[in-house]
């Protein structure tokens, strides 16, 4: 059998070798081809990490004779020698994963000092100070990254040290001084560690890779790899390159710069850069850098050349690059190049001028945006500087992004009383529900304690575009009190707080919020995307200032218009009541026909405002329960409206209780219970539609109804009847016709396994993956948030099945039902409305299985446009 090879010099990669050698170990051995003046090393494999990870922290003899077989050949090409005094090589040993996380794993530098090469060093290169500098600095960082002994401990002796010596500057200490430094370090090292500091280079480099390995676990890459959708199973490479020096005196230096600007994408050259200095330096903040530009003044050749470099990367790499150099006595080296990070603006502005200047294609353009980054440009932000000075006081899930500050009420009164007054309000909960609505829609962002990514409140958030912060489990609510206590401290009604939705951050104070800039780059864009897309791109909306917001965004119609919000308005809510507690058909009838007109007049109003995009209205829903009061004081109120006691009305509420009401009386079952409901609904649906068209007889779009919840094809057969017959009704009566369409959500499993079937009685179906999802895992969308962390934690998930799609077992119910119900109805159409239609994976998949579109909340329509566009390059259809 093959050995596998678990090692490569930089010269055996390429930038296609990206799953294997990591990101970085790839682009070296591609500017290693490009014959760019890279410190040569080798890269130990991602395989090598998952051998590591599946035998216990451990590496195979085999690994260990590649990794000894490759330093042979380093010091071959550098013609120096690992340990030895007279000529030494020494090495980095950095990570690099599949794709950059900057800042998030570990990096040793100097790796091969002891105090026999350190005097070496000093003597080959008359240099002692640079020599024992590098010593302290190795000693620091192995002490720190292998060994786990804080960083700070170090500093204090360095501190301590200064004092004594009354220096203000590193850059003051002597080669004595730096000597002293290293027998201090040293000593500390044996009092914590109990053993000598390791003399031995190849103790030094299998430790430092170890630890490089290890690093891919600690808790900051974990959160990073989450926050980034980065498998954990990928793994990261190694990189152990020998080492070049900024830090040999004023001909040498170091310095990170971008190709463009990554604020504002702007195209100049834009970094900074220290003299006499290594690489952590710049990043530590001890000195301050000074900017690229300065280089042109007192290096100009040295510029000219790297200047020259980075252009040649940008346009090899076809994008903006982040790149390490280093300046050893007036020779340049490139230490690594990265695709580099930047704002969402940064990111339009570098993708439409690279394809204006002819470097890149429009579809390698639409690749350089991450379709979640479009989100920033949507809703107000926070001022950067006041953010920055900022104190967090707690987190929850970043459930809908945005920034909100606002004053603190605890109820949907309160929020209205303040916001009359002209107050911007958060709406702090335990969990909202329904009910919170009004108060909902005039805030400015709610808090929850509970709740998940699809709770209620993140649900709704979305929809509406407003900032939310759900399921922060250290909030206390103490609401008979009136405050909530957060990190110790208690905030009353009124107070100020503010909330970030896209990281998830609670902040105790004021902080001034931007309104989003969208510049012309950002239109130009999403028109390239449209141009690209095979998916249409619908939304989720239920009112029409949310139909023309979507619109506004690029929607090309409703995919879902969930028609149980428009009962929830306080005028509205107490017919629904009636509607609800009725006894006799006679009296569901009269309280459904109070409703009829303000259900009519709402969808006209939604059809207007869509045009001839297509809206599809879906049937009332929820459990009726969700409908009633709890609150004491409600019920007798109600009962005086509705004119019945207080007793009749709880033992109404308490009959309608369910103990599993997602799996209860809800959906569709409500219809073949009451199928006067479908009736009244079908009235509004169709007569809306009859009084847009009387009003503008070029409107063109035919009403698509949808009935939730279908497990058989005979409920759909059922209450399919009960529409055809009032509709056909209403349209004769006005002597006009229209081909409205009947549709299914397909989202209990059941119908997916019966899609064939179902498709006979159906116009389209719409995948609501919500359900698809509480279903199929058995997990309810409202209370998973408060395990799925032990899920991750175990990795036994590594996302939020609610808000990305589980390809593996949801997806395959969608692709089985995509299947079946074509071969049932060829030109059946398929959409999907669940929360899944506005996250890029999730409609990558979508777009694979071949839908006709998706339906998303109106803020994330630009997101899916773009990534539909993504994925129909990535894979034709
Ligand atoms: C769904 O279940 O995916 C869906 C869109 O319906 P709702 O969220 O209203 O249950
Ligand atoms: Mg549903």
């Amino acid at each position: 059998m093959a050995k596998t090879k678990y090692v490569y010099m930089f010269a055996e990669t390429d930038e296609t070798m990206r799953n294997l050698a990591g990101g970085k170990g790839a682009n070296l051995g591609q500017m290693t081809k490009l014959g760019m003046p890279i410190p040569q090393g080798f890269t130990v494999t991602t395989e090598a990490c998952a051998f590591y990870y599946n035998n216990n922290h451990q590496f195979s003899d085999e690994i260990i004779n590649q990794i000894n077989i490759a330093m042979t050949n380093l010091e071959e090409l550098t013609g120096k020698k690992f340990g030895d005094a007279d000529n030494p090589l020494l090495v980095s040993v950095r990570s690099g994963a599949r794709v950059s996380m900057p800042g998030m794993m570990d990096t040793i530098l100097n790796l091969g000092l002891n105090n026999v090469v350190v005097a070496g060093l000093a003597e080959k290169t008359g240099n002692p100070r640079f020599a024992y500098d590098s010593y302290r600095r190795f000693i620091q960082m192995y002490s720190d990254v292998v060994m786990g002994l804080a960083k700070s401990r170090f500093e204090e002796i360095i501190d301590e040290m200064k004092k004594t010596r009354k220096i203000e500057s590193d850059i003051d200490f002597t080669a004595e001084d730096f000597k002293e430094m290293i027998n201090r370090f040293k000593e500390f090292y044996r009092k914590e560690m109990k053993v000598d500091f390791p003399d031995n280079p190849k103790e030094q480099l299998f430790g430092s890779i170890n630890a490089v390995f290890r690093s891919w676990d600690n808790p900051r890459a974990n959160y990073y790899r989450k926050l980034n959708n980065i498998p954990y199973e990928w793994g990261t490479a190694v990189n152990v390159q020998s080492m070049v020096y900024g830090n040999m005196g004023e001909t040498s230096g170091t310095g990170v710069a971008f190709t463009r600007n990554p604020a504002t994408g702007e195209n100049k050259l834009y970094g900074e850069y220290l003299i006499n200095a290594q690489g952590e330096d710049v990043v530590a903040g001890i000195r301050t850098p000074s900017p690229i530009s300065e280089l042109e003044k007192c290096m100009p050749d040295i510029y000219h050349q790297f200047a020259d470099l980075a252009v040649n990367l940008e346009n090899h790499f076809q994008d903006m690059q982040d790149i390490e150099f280093t300046i050893e006595n007036n020779k340049l080296y490139l230490l690594q190049t990265r695709s580099g990070k930047r704002t969402a603006q940064a990111a339009l502005q570098i993708a439409v001028e690279m394809f204006e200047e002819g470097k890149i294609s429009k579809e390698r353009a639409l690749m350089l945006v991450q379709p979640q980054q479009l989100d920033t440009l949507l809703h107000p932000q926070f001022d950067s500087e006041a953010l920055k000075k900022a104190e967090k006081i707690g987190e929850g899930l970043p459930a809908s992004p945005g920034a909100a500050t606002g004053q603190v009420v605890f109820d949907v009164q309160e929020a209205l009383k303040y916001v009359e007054a002209g107050k911007k309000v958060i709406l702090v909960r335990l969990e909202t529900s329904p009910e919170d609505i009004e108060g909902m829609h005039v805030s400015e962002g709610f808090l929850t304690a509970r709740g998940g990514m699809t709770s209620h409140a993140a649900v709704v958030a979305r929809g509406m575009g407003k900032c939310c912060v759900s399921g922060c489990k250290t909030l206390e609510l103490f609401e008979d009190e009136g405050y909530f206590k957060l990190n110790g401290k208690k905030y009353y009604l009124g107070d100020w707080i503010s909330l970030d939705g896209s990281t998830g951050a609670i902040y105790g104070e004021r902080i001034i919020t931007v309104p989003a800039k969208i510049s012309g780059n950002f239109e130009k864009f999403m028109n390239w995307c449209d141009e690209i897309r095979d998916l249409k791109i619908r939304t989720n909306a239920d009112t029409s200032v949310d139909a023309l917001q979507a619109k506004e965004f690029g929607a090309e119609g409703i995919g879902l218009c969930r028609t149980e919000h428009m009962f929830f308005d306080s005028n509205r809510i107490t017919a629904m009541r009636e509607m609800i507690v009725a006894d006799t058909k006679e009296k569901r009838v009269r309280a459904l026909n109070k409703l009829l007109p303000m259900q009519r007049d709402d969808f006209e109003k939604i059809f207007e405002a869509m045009g001839n995009f297509p809206v599809t209205v879906r049937y009332l829903d929820p459990p009726l329960h969700e409908f009633l009061p709890t609150d004491p004081e409600e019920i007798k109120k109600l009962s005086k409206d509705l004119d019945v006691t207080i007793e009749q009305l709880n033992s109404k509420i308490s009959e309608l209780h369910e103990f599993n009401p997602m799996l209860g009386h809800r959906g569709c079952r409500l219809s073949i219970s009451y199928p006067e409901l479908a009736e009244m609904q079908t009235q509004a649906v169709i007569e809306a539609w009859i009084n847009v068209k009387k009003r503008n007889p070029k409107y063109t779009a035919e009403p698509e109804i949808m009935i939730p919840l279908v497990g058989d094809e005979k409920e759909l057969k059922f209450i399919k009847a009960i529409i055809i017959k009032k509709a056909d009704e209403l349209l004769k009566a006005n002597n006009m016709s229209v081909d409205y369409k009947i549709g299914t959500m397909i989202e209990i499993p059941r119908a997916t396994l019966r899609a064939k079937e179902i498709a006979d009685e159906a116009d389209f179906f719409s995948f609501g993956t919500n359900d698809l999802t509480q279903m199929t895992f058995g997990f309810s969308r409202d209370d998973a948030g408060s395990f799925l962390n032990d899920y991750y934690e175990n990795r036994i998930y590594e996302f939020d099945p609610f808000a990305k799609l589980d390809q593996e077992g949801v997806g395959s119910l969608v692709e089985l039902a995509c299947e079946l119900g074509r071969k049932g109805k060829p030109d059946l159409k398929l959409g999907i409305c669940g929360e899944h239609g506005g996250e890029p994976s999730s409609i990558e998949f979508f777009h694979k299985v071949g839908l006709d579109y998706v339906s998303c909340s109106p803020y994330r329509v630009p997101i899916a446009r773009l990534a539909a566009a993504q994925a129909a390059i990535k894979h034709k259809r």
